[in-house]
């Protein structure tokens, strides 16, 4: 008999066409996206403090009161972080999130003269993301946000519900971080479809592929799922085969709903 290594093997995880293909299903599906930068890239940065465990809504009511105390960034640089903290109450957290603010605009000021950071711009994707990454608090989520929001470069911002459907989905690897999916996905996502990737699924996480009870039978990409079978039944699998497969000979299948939405959590 041969003998078997005894080591599990690696599952096999998505190559870029198929992840293009998933990307294009889901934005069949839920968009089209259309991507509008929101707020200079100082201010989407300190936006992204302010989102940290809070709701959007929460998040842009301490943004708002932060810019109507202050006016300026370079304000509330220079303001004490008590102020700060009165100024963003509303979206919680403030005593930790107050000094980050304080200290990431500090630390921009130190290195670059000025709030302006549209020069990131002009910087091949890497060494933007590791200048932003040098701040005090920015990770590669946070880094990710202004790149690709604010200033339209093709940098990923992996949250928490692209982390799971890309996990489920077999885009990365069971045991890869999330820190370490951003690089993985900017190698497998064309530039020019990073943005729809975050949008689609995004979307995706937070309407069918849930944390809790993802709705399988309704997914749009199931058929590409490998995971698809640990949420399933034997039987609902086998309809599910038999309803596809009906599908692609040419009759009707169930038609999912359309969720256009705006994004990000
Ligand atoms: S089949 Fe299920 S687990 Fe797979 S992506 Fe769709 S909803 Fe998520």
């Amino acid at each position: 008999m041969p003998k078997t290594s005894g080591k599990k093997r690696t599952p096999k995880t998505k190559n870029k066409a198929d992840i293009a293909r998933t990307i294009e299903m889901m934005t069949k599906q839920y968009g089209p996206f259309s991507q509008e930068p929101r707020l200079p890239p100082i201010d989407e940065m300190v936006f992204t403090i302010l989102s940290q465990h809070t709701s959007d809504i929460n998040s842009s009511r301490a943004y708002r009161r932060l810019m109507e105390r202050f006016v300026t960034l370079d304000a509330v640089a220079s303001a004490e972080i008590s102020e700060i903290e009165t100024a963003i109450a509303p979206g919680g957290l403030a005593k930790i999130k107050a000094p980050r603010i304080k200290a990431v605009l500090n630390k921009v000021l130190e290195l670059n003269g000025s709030l302006d950071l549209s020069f990131l711009r002009e910087m091949p994707l890497n060494d933007a993301k590791a200048w932003l990454r040098q701040l005090p608090g920015i990770g590669p989520k946070s880094a990710g946000i202004v790149l690709s929001f604010s200033l339209g470069m093709p940098a990923m911002a992996i949250d928490t519900h692209i982390f799971r459907v890309s996990q489920r989905l077999g885009v990365i690897g069971p045991k890869v971080s999330v820190d370490k999916a951003h690089d993985i996905l900017e190698d497998k996502v064309d530039p020019e479809e990073v943005f729809n990737f975050h949008v689609s699924y995004i979307n995706h996480g937070r309407q069918v592929c849930r944390a809790q009870r993802p709705l399988c039978p309704e997914c749009v990409v199931g058929a590409l799922c490998p995971s698809r079978k640990k949420f399933m039944s034997k039987a609902d699998l086998a309809e599910l085969a038999a309803q596809e497969e009906n599908t692609l000979a040419g009759s009707s299948g169930a038609p999912m709903p359309h969720f256009p939405q705006s994004e990000t959590s």
